[in-house]
């Protein structure tokens, strides 16, 4: 095979995700929510199939979505986009990425990424031929160190790949971070991917804030985003970028090659659910937040060090105190000794060693499967 699959393997989640079937683990592993939602969206998909949405849809996506996306930034953000010329539907989140790195890197430039960082940023960066530069979000606080993002840029960077609230930590950047992002952007003219799949997964009162919506960002910022989060259908792929209309083609340019277009009969019934009302989006970080508190307190009380989550779903926890030092040694002992399923975070990292000692949990699961997997974990002592 071509040298740029080298390292990739077979990714840590479908490993994990077969684990868990072969042993009958609790699966906290990959991250999907156990329930489907909303009714709303999933008759409306049904719907959609039915009405005849089956065959290609327009490449930058239907027109229905494209609207509801800019309706979206405007009502959440204050972002205004053009639906025709600053949206483009993607294949999830995950063709985004790709697209807007193969759009902006050319082969040996350098792309600035926050480590532990999700996997399919190491892959799209290959793909384009660049190089990663991973500047490291170190436990248990998972802040940014500034002087070391000023530190990694070189002349060869090209691209920050940004990722707020960011998986797998669960860190949601502050003010002053995304304030320090952008002033070494624009200081040196860089593009900014920014993944931000997690927008409404935030907790404790804090808000997402978009880098787009920072002075002097507009018009270098490929903004990213997906439905499988906020709506509970990780399998539906249906993503979208926006920015400029300049950005926006680039990217268009390379997906409409990688995938053309995709997910018909999902794209209306996405733009109906990007308008359902505040209680939904209240109701969704209200419940994911008990959730996360059932875990992290449950994990703790086990005796991990947990470092409670700001957002996304997944809570992460330092082994240690429990007497092991290796996360992939453990995440790969625990199926067949606990009948539970992780992620070890070093698969993350470029650095060896920040992350070893580090396990990610799911907690986008019923309570009474968080329970569950809580009651097999005293199996450990
Ligand atoms: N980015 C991050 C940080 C993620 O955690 C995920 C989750 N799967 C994705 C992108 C991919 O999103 P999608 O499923 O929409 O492709
Ligand atoms: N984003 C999810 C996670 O981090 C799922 C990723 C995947 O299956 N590719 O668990």
């Amino acid at each position: 095979h071509a040298e740029r699959l080298d390292g990739l393997g077979t990714t840590i989640f479908a490993e994990m995700s077969a684990l868990a079937v072969a042993t009958g683990s609790v699966n906290l592993g990959q991250g999907f929510p156990d329930r489907d939602g909303p009714d709303s969206l999933l008759a409306d998909a049904i719907a959609a199939i039915r009405a005849g949405a089956n065959q290609y849809p327009p490449a930058r996506g239907v027109p229905a979505l494209r609207q509801a996306i800019a309706d979206h930034q405007k009502r959440f953000y204050d972002l205004t986009y053009d639906p025709d010329t600053e949206v483009l539907v993607t294949t999830g989140a995950t063709e985004a990425i790709a697209a807007a790195l193969l759009a902006f890197v050319e082969p040996g430039d350098e792309v600035i990424a926050l480590e532990p960082y999700y996997d399919s940023y190491a892959a799209g960066i290959a793909f384009a031929g660049g190089r990663r530069v991973p500047v490291t979000l170190r436990a248990p606080s998972y802040r940014l160190d500034l002087d070391e993002l000023r530190a990694a840029v070189t002349p060869r960077t090209k691209v920050l790949l940004i990722n707020s609230p960011h998986n797998p930590t669960g860190t949601v950047l502050t003010d002053d971070e995304l304030r320090g992002i952008c002033a070494v952007a624009i200081e040196h003219d860089l593009v900014v991917i920014t993944d931000e799949v997690y927008e409404h997964l935030v907790y404790d009162g804090l808000e997402h804030r978009p880098l787009a919506s920072y002075d002097g960002m507009a018009e270098r910022t490929v903004s990213i985003s997906s439905a499988g989060k906020t709506f509970a259908v990780t399998g539906w792929k249906i993503g979208w970028v926006t920015g400029s209309a300049e950005v926006v083609t680039a990217v268009t340019t390379a997906k409409q090659f990688l995938t053309f277009t995709s997910g018909a009969p999902f794209q209306p019934a996405v733009a109906n659910a990007l308008a359902l009302g505040n209680d939904y989006f209240d109701a969704l970080r209200a419940d994911l937040q008990s959730r996360r508190d059932l875990l992290s307190n449950g994990l703790a009380d086990l005796g991990f060090e947990v470092h409670r989550p700001a957002g996304t779903y997944f809570v992460t926890t330092d082994i240690r105190p429990l007497g092991h030092t290796d996360g992939i040694a453990f995440c790969r002992m625990l199926p067949e000794r606990a009948g539970v399923v992780a992620i070890p975070h070093q698969v993350f990292y470029d650095h060896p060693d920040p992350g070893r000692p580090l396990v990610r949990w799911a907690f986008c699961k019923q309570p009474e499967v968080l329970e569950e997997a809580l009651a097999r974990l005293t199996k450990l002592f």
